[in-house]
C-alpha cells in the first residue's frame, strides 16, 4: 500500500496506520482528521467534498463534527468502512486533486483531545510494575498482593482531568508525609512522577446489567492511545490506603493527540504471557494476545533530552481483553468514550521501568543520566515524552501518536 501524500510512506503514519483526531487550522471550527505523513486529512473537507458520501449513516454526522464520539459509537462494520473508504483516498492517484485540498500541514493545525472521555479506568496489569512497587512500598511484606494474580487489579480514575498531549501540567498540591515525618504538611508535591501506560478507547456502548466478555473485545473497543499518568508520590503515599489512589493522579493524565485505530496494530499482536494460577472461567480469554509496543521515556530537562526507559508492553500479564471482562463483569455499563489504561508498563531490567519511582528505586538510588546529572522525580520545568511504535503490515512501522507534557510550579 503506497500513498500518493509525499512523505506519508515510511514515516510511521503511512496508509496502513491512519490515526484519528481532531485539530483547527487557522483558528477555524474543530475538524475530525486522520493523520498521513506530517499532514492532517481533513474528514470534515473530504466530507465537503463529496468523498466520504455514503460511506457510514448519515455520514455528515459523523465526519463533520468536533469529537471522535459519533463515529466511536458506530461499531465495528462502520469503523471498517470509513477506513477502507479513507485508506482509498490516500493510495489512490487519481482522487489526488480533488482530496488535496482537505490535506493541511501539520504546522498549521492545533491539536485537540480528540475524544469527549466518558469514564475512566486505569489498571495495574504489569506484574514487574507491581512487584517493584509492593518492594518500594512495603518493603517487608509481601511484594504482590495476594489478589494480583487472580483479577487485574484497577481504580476509577477522573476522566474529566484527561487532556491532550501537550497540555502543560500544573504541579499539584496537597497533604504529603514522608516516612520519617509524624504528621502531614500541605504543599507542592516533591515527589511528582509519570506512569508509562497505553490506554483503549472504548467506542460500543454495552448496556447495563450485561458483561462483556473478553473475546468481545473487538466489538467495542475502537483504538489505543498511549497515556501518561502523572502521579504524585507523596501524596500517594499517605492517602491510598485504603481505599487507592485519589488526589495523587486525579489532578491530570495525558493521551495521545491521534488514536490507531485497533485495526491498524492486527500485526503487533503475539501471544500473551502465560497465567499461573489459571483465572476464573469469566476471566477466560479464548485467544489471548498482547500488543508488542515498543515505548520508550524521555526526560528532558533544560538543554539535555535522554531516553530514561524502555517498557516493553508485550509483557503485560492481564490482555486487555481480560481487563475489560473484569471491568464489566458486575454490570457496569460501557460507554462510547471510556479509556481504560493498562497500568505502569514496566519490564524486568532497570532500564525498562515506567516509572521514576521504580527509576530511582524510591528516591533512594536517583538514576544518572548523561549531562543531567542524577535524576529522582520531576522538576518545574521538565518535558516527559512518551513514544511508542510498532510492526505494521508488509515490514511498516506504525508511530503511536506521542505524548507530551510540560510541569508548570505549582499555583
Ligand atoms: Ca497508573
Amino acid at each position: 500500500m503506497r500513498s500518493w501524500i509525499a512523505g506519508a510512506d515510511g514515516s510511521g503514519f503511512g496508509p496502513e496506520h491512519l490515526p484519528y483526531g481532531v485539530v483547527t487550522h487557522e483558528g477555524g471550527h474543530r475538524e475530525l482528521a486522520v493523520r498521513i505523513g506530517d499532514r492532517a486529512l481533513s474528514l470534515a473537507r473530504l466530507h465537503d467534498l463529496g468523498l466520504l458520501d455514503g460511506v457510514v449513516r448519515h455520514a455528515r454526522s459523523v465526519f463533520d463534527t468536533g469529537s471522535l464520539n459519533c463515529l466511536l459509537s458506530r461499531g465495528p462494520a462502520e469503523w471498517a468502512a470509513a477506513r477502507r473508504r479513507i485508506q482509498e483516498i490516500v493510495t489512490d492517484a487519481a482522487l489526488a486533486d480533488m482530496a488535496r485540498e482537505a490535506l493541511l500541514p501539520l504546522a498549521d493545525v492545533v491539536l485537540h483531545l480528540p475524544w469527549d472521555v466518558a469514564d475512566y479506568v486505569d489498571f495495574y496489569s504489569s506484574e514487574q510494575h507491581a512487584t517493584n512497587v509492593g518492594r518500594i512500598f512495603r518493603p517487608d511484606g509481601e511484594a504482590l498482593t495476594p489478589n494480583w494474580k487472580h483479577l487485574p487489579i484497577g481504580y476509577h480514575g477522573r476522566a474529566g482531568t484527561v487532556v491532550v498531549s501537550g497540555t502543560d501540567v500544573v504541579r499539584p498540591n496537597g497533604q504529603r508525609k514522608s516516612p520519617h515525618e509524624e504528621l502531614p504538611t500541605f504543599g507542592p508535591s516533591r515527589r511528582l512522577d509519570v506512569e508509562v501506560e497505553v490506554g483503549f478507547v472504548v467506542g460500543t456502548p454495552s448496556p447495563q446489567g450485561t458483561a462483556v466478555a473478553a473475546s468481545e473485545l473487538t466489538d467495542h473497543v475502537f483504538g489505543v492511545v498511549l497515556v501518561n499518568d502523572w502521579s504524585a508520590r507523596d501524596i500517594q503515599a499517605w492517602e491510598y490506603v485504603p481505599l487507592g489512589p485519589f488526589l495523587a493522579k486525579s489532578f491530570a493524565t495525558s493521551v495521545s493527540a491521534w488514536v490507531t485505530p485497533l485495526a491498524a496494530l492486527a500485526d503487533a499482536r503475539v501471544p500473551a504471557v502465560a497465567q499461573d494460577p489459571v483465572p476464573l472461567p469469566y476471566l477466560a480469554d479464548d485467544d489471548p494476545w498482547a500488543l508488542d509496543l515498543r515505548l520508550s521515556l524521555e526526560l528532558s530537562r533544560g538543554a539535555v533530552s535522554a531516553v530514561v526507559a524502555r517498557p516493553p508492553f508485550a509483557q503485560m500479564y492481564w490482555t486487555p481483553g481480560q481487563q475489560l471482562a473484569h471491568l464489566t463483569v458486575n454490570g457496569a455499563s460501557l460507554r462510547t468514550g471510556d479509556l481504560f489504561a493498562s497500568g505502569t508498563v514496566s519490564g524486568p531490567e532497570a532500564d525498562q521501568r515506567g516509572s521514576f519511582l521504580e527509576l530511582s528505586w524510591g528516591g533512594r538510588e536517583p538514576v544518572a543520566v548523561e549531562g543531567m546529572g542524577e535524576v529522582t522525580f520531576l522538576e518545574d520545568g521538565d518535558v516527559v515524552t512518551i513514544r511508542g511504535e510498532a510492526a505494521g503490515p508488509d515490514g511498516t512501522t506504525i508511530r503511536l501518536g506521542d505524548v507530551v507534557g510540560r510541569i508548570l510550579p505549582a499555583r
